[in-house]
C-alpha cells in the first residue's frame, strides 16, 4: 500500500509488528520491549523518524532511553530487515515487505512527508539495465527520490 494513499494503517502496524514477532522466532531472536516500542514507534505513521524522536517518545514512556540502548534497538531492526535508513534524512521507515534481503530506494514526499518505498524489483531491473549499459557492478545502492506523492500532486 503507498504510503500516500488513504489506508488502514493500523493495519500497516499490526502487520509489521506480527512479521517482525515471525522473523525473530524463527531466526531465535528476542523481540525485547524496548526493540518492539522502538518498532512501534516506527511504524507510527509512513514518514520518516529520527534516532532523536524516538529516545524522546521512549524516555517520556519511561523506557531506559540512553541513546546506546536506542541505537543498538535501531540495529537489531535494520538487520532484522524489518526498518530501513533513510541517509539522507538520517531517519528510519518501516519496511513494506520484510523477510528477504532487497535493495532499497524511496520516494519521499517533500510535502506531507511520507516516505514510500520503491518496488525492489524496480531497483533490481533498473541495475541490471545499468550493469549491462556500462558495465559497472554495483555492490550498494541507495535511491532516495524527492518530489510531490500522488495525494498531494493531487491537492496542490
Ligand atoms: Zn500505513
Ligand atoms: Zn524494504
Ligand atoms: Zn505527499
Amino acid at each position: 500500500m503507498p504510503a500516500s494513499q488513504q489506508h488502514d494503517h493500523n493495519h500497516c502496524i499490526s502487520t509489521a509488528m506480527d512479521t517482525a514477532r515471525t522473523l525473530c522466532e524463527q531466526r531465535g531472536l528476542r523481540m525485547t520491549p524496548v526493540r518492539r516500542r522502538v518498532l512501534e514507534l516506527v511504524w507510527q505513521n509512513h514518514k520518516p523518524t529520527g534516532a532523536y524522536d524516538l529516545l524522546a517518545q521512549l524516555s517520556e514512556e519511561g523506557f531506559n532511553s540512553a541513546p546506546p540502548t536506542v541505537y543498538r534497538a535501531l540495529d537489531f531492526l535494520l538487520e532484522l530487515g524489518v526498518v530501513h535508513r533513510i541517509s539522507s534524512l538520517n531517519a528510519f521507515v518501516g519496511c513494506d515487505h520484510p523477510g528477504h534481503e532487497h535493495d532499497t530506494g524511496f520516494f519521499i514526499c517533500k510535502e506531507c512527508g511520507n516516505a514510500t518505498e520503491l518496488p525492489a524489483k524496480e531497483i533490481k531491473k533498473l541495475h541490471e539495465t545499468l550493469v549491462k549499459k556500462f558495465s559497472f557492478s554495483i555492490e550498494t545502492s541507495n535511491h532516495e527520490l524527492t518530489g510531490l506523492c500522488q495525494n498531494c500532486k493531487a491537492t496542490a
